[in-house]
């Protein structure tokens, strides 16, 4: 077995246990009922994007994913928390972290929030 090297919180209320190997963590997930369940994952580092230019406004996305995005005062997406990047938003997670940003980009009508 992998000595463990340390442990941090995540920005939810889920403990990642790192081993030796930087690429894989064991994540402490607390449900509801403070019932813990372990899984491994890898701490691949992912970009949410959005092109906010093109976005019609129609809030599928926030209302789907509240914690990702919101309605701005004129009409349209933004990504909270991200940076812009040309005409684009793009917040950087990690791979645990996607939740629901994966069905926003799924449901946007007109396809531009992107995960990569
Ligand atoms: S789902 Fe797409 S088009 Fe609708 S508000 Fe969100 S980003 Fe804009």
């Amino acid at each position: 077995m992998t000595p463990l090297s340390g442990v941090i919180l995540s920005e939810a209320k889920d403990l990642i246990v790192f081993s030796r190997d930087p690429s894989v963590a064991t994540l402490l997930q607390d449900d509801e009922d403070c019932h813990f369940s372990t899984r491994a994952v890898k701490l691949i580092k992912m970009k949410i994007i959005l092109k906010r230019s093109q976005c019609i406004g129609c809030g599928s996305c926030s209302a789907l994913c509240p914690s990702y995005f919101k309605l701005d005062d004129d009409g349209l997406a933004v990504l909270k928390g991200a940076y812009n990047n040309n005409d684009e938003q793009v917040l950087e997670i990690k791979e645990h972290e996607v939740g629901c940003a994966k069905e926003a980009a799924e449901v946007c009508p007109v396809q531009i929030i992107k995960i990569q």
